[in-house]
């Protein structure tokens, strides 16, 4: 089904290049070390944990209540990681206080890795958001020697190579083995829910895109922001297309998210992400990802020209060579734009008789006329496990 969105299609004809690289403004030079505490505001404690990942670290927040230490995002699972809490526990930064609660922004397995194990340690509730508490149970009970063919049949339609198909479900403990068993029980966080923490109000804010309901926290009369994945600095968040919805149009959210974020937030928030380091230039970060994706629809639309899979497209937004494990994710990434320009209309899906989606743009010249020097930029994309193939 297709659905016409003509704001959106108004923005992907914007004609001017992309923008430099907004020059954001980094107040903290060096992070923590894994254990310690680093004060970013009053009351506000930056935490950084290790992964075993590319992505070699998450940063994790705490803020003080009266009563105790709110505890945002966790860490993924593993000794390494509970050594660590284990070391800020008793940090002088924290006074003796014990955790009162954990927050999670999202269900991805950095950030809820270690809930359930902090929530019985402290006997402290979890916070989430709804759509974000259920993904992670569901993606916690899924066995990765389950039934596998929707997924096989996702990828095998993008074209991608056999190797990788007949990889797909194999040799893996997947999401569970990345994250100890969540609270059995959650307080829901949505839209406009704010919680009181030491008299200051923390209103959530709620992203799309990356995550179903990512949960951003702000801060008004502070000015934070903790965004989580929904707004990093230096990576682009992963937007994927995923075998568990295999028609869905995760790009439509993200750009909405993002577009919304600019009209209700100020530009001169400290924002605190949970990748790379807190930055200011909020507006400037969210002006250069919208573009950075529009740029790749219109490069996409004048690369189909010719009727292209999936696979036979990942050039042209990904200029670096891909892993076999970043591939599921890339294809991902990559038909989230597809899907995308079909909602608008400028891209038909053809159902060849090999098997494999086709791509064609609707009118081959569109985006001939107006591509002006577009291709792949030089960001990475946050490949943090986001995709899990089923
Ligand atoms: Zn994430
Ligand atoms: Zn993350």
């Amino acid at each position: 089904m297709q659905t016409a969105r003509a704001d959106t299609a108004a923005a992907t004809t914007a004609r001017a290049p992309l923008r430099a690289k907004p020059v954001l403004l980094y107040p903290f030079a060096t992070p923590p070390a894994p254990g310690e505490t680093l004060e970013v505001a009053p009351g506000v404690l930056w935490v950084r944990m290790t992964l075993p990942l590319a992505l070699d670290h998450i940063n994790l927040y705490l803020l003080e209540d009266h009563d105790g230490w709110w505890v945002v995002d966790t860490g993924m699972r593993g000794r390494t990681t509970q050594a660590s809490w284990e070391a800020v526990f008793t940090a002088p930064a924290l006074r003796g206080k014990p955790i009162k609660a954990i927050i999670c922004t999202h269900c991805h397995p950095d950030h809820i890795g270690q809930a359930g194990w902090l929530s019985e340690r402290w006997r402290a509730p979890l916070w989430m958001s709804a759509a974000e508490y259920y993904m992670g149970r569901v993606f916690c009970t899924s066995s990765s020697d389950g039934p596998i063919w929707e997924a096989r049949d996702f990828y095998a339609k993008a074209g991608a190579p056999s190797e990788f198909l007949e990889r797909i479900g194999k040799g893996s403990a997947g999401f569970s083995g990345m994250v100890e068993p969540m609270p059995r029980s959650f307080h829901r966080l949505a839209q406009g829910d704010h919680l009181l923490i030491n008299g200051m109000r923390w209103e959530a804010v709620i992203g799309r895109g990356h995550s179903p309901e990512h949960l951003c926290l702000f801060q008004p009369e502070a000015g934070i922001l903790l965004s989580g994945d929904q707004v990093i600095p230096l990576i682009t968040s992963n937007v994927s297309v995923m075998a568990i919805e295999p028609e869905a149009d995760p790009l439509a959210d993200w750009l909405d998210s993002h577009r919304r974020f600019l009209r209700d937030l100020p530009d001169d928030v400290l924002v605190l992400p949970s990748h790379n380091t807190p930055f200011r230039g909020l507006h400037a970060r969210l002006h250069y990802l919208i573009e950075h994706h529009e740029h790749h629809l219109l490069a996409l639309e004048a690369a189909c020209v010719e009727p292209c899979t999936a696979q036979e497209l990942l050039p042209v937004i990904f200029r670096r060579a891909l892993g076999s494990e970043q591939l599921g994710l890339a294809i991902g990434e990559l038909i989230a734009h597809l899907h995308h320009l079909r909602a608008l209309g400028l891209l038909h899906r053809q159902d060849s008789e090999d098997g494999l989606y086709r791509y064609v743009a609707a009118d081959p010249l569109r985006a001939a006329r107006l591509r002006d020097g577009l291709g792949p930029d030089d960001e990475d994309v946050l490949m943090d496990l986001a995709g899990q193939p089923v």
